[in-house]
């Protein structure tokens, strides 16, 4: 893989690799933009089949961050970290010991937390070698879980959506059809049954199934018949890529609004939902609660200010669409010229001479 190439085509600054035999560590940290800040982004714990498949992994996701953190008003940069390893064999003291140290080393150039194949109890063990992490247990001092500010964001980027689409923000009497109910779709659920939409869920984990049906009045379709259900609203909190040609025929919705990563599997998937007037609420915007929160632990956690800037995500998705319209662009499209003109202009600023 030609890594200099791959990294000058979109932009990214620094590739680290780490590597520790004794710890059985090998772990690569992406840092793609540093415009507005640090960069910041989870760890995410893979058994990579080969190398280059982990390199490609951080360098997508440590962009990603770039534009989830600018949308979000935050102050940092788009990072990640992944390790080279199985989550469920490979985990040991030693591992996120050495990793910790690594994210040290680069002085607060790079935070980290958890992302998938990792957990906040994993960074215990690396918040001895440093203070550049944070999504850690409540006890250790840390914001706690993130899914349900993540629900939350989602709850209230709906609303503008529906205003968008329907002229009004409640969701009461909407026919909603959730795709996962895992830590996300479960809290979300919990908002849009209170406020009293009609909810339709489908989740592949049975034991899923039977916590939200054991809590709400929900309707539950098999995992593949979510697609077709007749709704108001298609919110993906499971999987990427769920919005491709197989899929998008299908749906009968008028708004799409979810928390998963990735939904289009494809860039043209966001024209294909313009054309056919289904409203998108791009996923890095409309899930940033959890990474607020993350952001809002490292200057020392204060809940009530997560929530309110995760409120934030109502007035951010009618910006966009108002782009959106104006530019005549997908929202998708709207949402990336919305932050790099924030990039853009900050940069310039921090362009003003401030000590010799
Ligand atoms: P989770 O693993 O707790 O939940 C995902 C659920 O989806 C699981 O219950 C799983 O059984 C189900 N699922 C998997 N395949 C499915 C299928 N084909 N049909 C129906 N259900 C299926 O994860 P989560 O933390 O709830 O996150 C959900 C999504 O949101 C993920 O894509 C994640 O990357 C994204 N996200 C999460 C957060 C967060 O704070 N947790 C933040 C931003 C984005």
């Amino acid at each position: 893989m030609e890594i200099f190439e791959a990294m000058a085509r979109d932009g990214h600054e620094q590739v680290i690799f780490c590597s520790n035999k004794a710890a059985g560590l090998k772990a690569i940290i992406g840092i793609h933009d540093t415009s507005l800040g640090p960069a910041l982004g989870g760890c995410r714990m893979w058994p990579y089949a080969t190398e280059e498949e982990a390199v490609v992994d951080v360098l997508r996701l440590s962009k990603g961050m770039t534009y989830k953190s600018a949308a979000a008003g935050c102050n940092y940069g788009g990072g990640k970290m992944v390790v080279w390893g199985d989550p469920k064999k490979d985990k040991s003291e030693a591992l996120f010991r050495a990793l910790g140290r690594f994210v040290e080393g680069l002085d607060g150039r790079f935070y980290t937390g958890t992302d998938v194949g990792t957990a906040s109890s994993d960074f215990i063990w690396s918040s001895y070698e440093t203070d550049k992490v944070s999504a850690l247990p409540e006890e250790f001092g840390g914001s706690g879980d993130s899914s349900i500010t993540t629900a939350f964001g989602v709850w209230k980027g709906m609303k503008a959506c529906v205003k968008e689409v329907f002229g009004t923000e409640s969701l009461k009497g909407l026919r909603i059809a959730v795709q996962g109910v895992g830590k996300v779709g479960f809290h979300l659920v919990g908002h849009l049954v209170d406020e009293g939409a009609a909810v339709t869920v489908s989740d592949i984990n049975r034991d899923y199934v039977d916590r939200i049906t054991s809590k709400y009045q929900v309707k539950v379709v098999e995992p593949d018949a979510i697609y077709d259900v007749d709704c108001d609203i298609f919110s993906p909190c499971a999987l990427g890529a769920v919005i491709n040609d197989d899929t998008i025929k299908r749906l009968k919705c008028k708004i799409i609004a979810g928390a998963a990563n990735n939904q289009l599997k494809e860039h043209r998937h966001g024209h294909d939902l313009q054309s056919r007037g289904i409203l998108y609420a791009p996923d890095y915007v409309i899930n940033a609660g959890g990474m607020i929160q993350v952001v809002d632990e490292l200057q020392g956690f204060n809940k009530e200010r997560a929530f309110k800037k995760t409120a934030a995500i109502q007035d951010l998705l009618t910006r966009i669409f108002a782009i959106s319209k104006r530019d005549g662009i997908p929202t998708m499209q709207a949402a990336n010229v919305m932050v790099e003109e924030r990039i853009e202009s900050i940069s310039k600023v921090s362009r003003v001479f401030l000590r010799g």
